[in-house]
């Protein structure tokens, strides 16, 4: 992948003390490389080389004491840029309802996307409504009405053949309603075509939207260029969503969306379910590129649910132990992040760990742990050292695992009763120094 190569041409640098000119040269024509390879358009591959070469090929850097590390941070610098260097909020006017619509190709993403932000934005207290506007693929609007459903935001279909009056029909339908944005979700074709564009126009001009956000597949390759640059003369847009950033998305695209157009990626989309949208971030991305890992996106994501009640847990478990009952929370938090493949593509060098499981972690042991806890007695759950031969035996039994299975998870269990039992005592230590000051 790109962050493969990527990460192998900065280590190779790192392994030398000195760099010549010579060496810089390598590494761009390195990063050229890969840079077309993940498709990044061949224009911005050229600025990008030419720009960051120049920048690399000084004095200060080729003599500076630490040179590799210096041309990595030229790297992330340049590719931060070229990503957009700052985060680019959405931008609501005060009118009631504002209205965001979204364009871009068939199968692009924009369907979720629209349920994704109605989710997002009704988390940050607003009440939107969702406007389905794609008359044409078959059951359109029933994807979007099991979207609005899963998320409880209401979906307006309309009359279900006209997308302008569908759009307009729906910012009615707010004021009605007391809903305060609406999402237009509208039609694409797998390729520009006359009539689609037409189409967006037309519901454009007719609802004037605040925002009108172009939603692109990160896996699409060249042809991105073409697509971008023919809806920004056509409808224009303020901005974009990446969709389909996780997985094995080469993230070409990203790089060359921002540079083509001069438009600011708004979001990242990541996955399926609704909460899996983010506000991109340029300096994220580009770390993320460069194998740099995600650090920040894990700690946003740990914080999201560390909330009170997980606080009063700790504490908990500082006092009484670490239970069966945690360990099964905890499983349980670790999925709702995404699972451990989730949680170790984002680390530095995830990727390439990940690969040595064939690409995903085995998720199922979650499964396999989780029906063990639960035929457990609430006993053995609280205090699972009284968990002998023959309890194992019963739980293996009605889990439907080993009791190997069993003793696997008995000594994760007993490793993460003996960690908390080491802070308890850093704890106990630290409180009894506080008193004796
Ligand atoms: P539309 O034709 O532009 O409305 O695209 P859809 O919203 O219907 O999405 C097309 C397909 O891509 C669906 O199967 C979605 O579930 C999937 N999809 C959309 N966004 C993402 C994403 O961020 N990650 C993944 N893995 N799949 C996505
Ligand atoms: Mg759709």
């Amino acid at each position: 992948s790109l962050s493969d190569r990527l990460t192998e041409t900065l280590d190779a640098l790192r392994g030398k003390g000195k760099l010549t000119e010579a060496d810089i040269a390598h590494a761009m024509r390195d990063i050229r490389m890969a840079l077309l390879e993940a498709d990044v358009n061949f224009k911005v591959v050229k600025d990008f080389v030419a720009k960051t070469r120049e920048r690399c090929m000084t004095a200060e850097v080729l003599e500076s004491l630490t040179p590799a590390q210096n041309v990595v941070k030229i790297v992330l610098d340049e590719l931060t840029e070229l990503l957009g260097a700052t985060e680019s909020k959405l931008v609501l006017s005060n009118r009631i309802p504002n209205v965001i619509m979204l364009v871009g190709l068939q199968g692009s993403g924009k369907t979720t996307a629209a349920a994704k932000l109605a989710y997002l934005l009704k988390k940050q207290g607003k009440s939107p409504l969702l406007a389905a506007c794609d008359v044409y693929r078959p059951a359109a609007a029933d994807q979007l009405a099991t979207l609005g459903a899963e998320i409880g935001v209401p979906v307006f279909k309309g009359d279900g053949t006209h997308p302008v009056a569908i759009a307009q029909g729906a910012v009615r339908e707010a004021v009605d309603t007391m809903k305060n944005v609406v999402i237009v979700d509208t039609a694409g074709r797998l390729q520009i075509d006359e009539a689609m564009m037409a189409e967006a126009v037309e519901i454009k001009r007719a609802v004037k939207p605040d925002q009108v956000l172009m939603v692109v597949d990160a896996m699409t390759g060249q042809d991105i260029v073409n697509v971008v640059t023919t809806f920004a003369e056509r409808t224009d847009f303020d901005g974009v969503i990446i969709s389909k950033l996780d997985g094995d998305a080469r993230g070409g695209g990203a790089l060359s969306v921002r540079a083509v157009t001069g438009k600011p990626i708004k979001f990242a989309s990541v996955g399926e379910k609704p909460d899996a949208l983010e506000v991109f971030s340029p300096e994220r991305m580009a770390k993320r590129i460069l194998g740099m890992g995600d650090v920040i996106g894990i700690i946003e994501k740990a914080q999201e649910m560390a909330d009170a009640e997980q606080m009063a847990a700790a504490e908990r478990m500082l006092r009484e132990g670490f239970t069966m009952t945690d360990m099964l929370e905890q499983m349980r938090s670790v999925r709702k992040m995404g699972g451990m493949s989730k949680i170790l593509s984002m680390l530095p060098g995830g990727q390439k760990a990940l690969q040595q499981f064939g690409g995903a972690m085995d998720e199922s042991i979650f499964d396999r742990n989780e029906a063990m806890i639960l035929s457990m007695t609430k006993a053995e759950r609280d205090r699972p050292g009284i968990i002998n031969g023959q309890r194992r035996a019963r739980i293996a039994r009605g889990s439907g695992t080993t009791p190997a299975d069993v003793n696997t998870l008995m000594k994760q269990w007993g490793e993460m009763n003996k960690m908390f039992g080491r802070m308890r005592s850093m704890a106990n230590d630290m409180a009894g120094s506080k008193k004796n000051k």
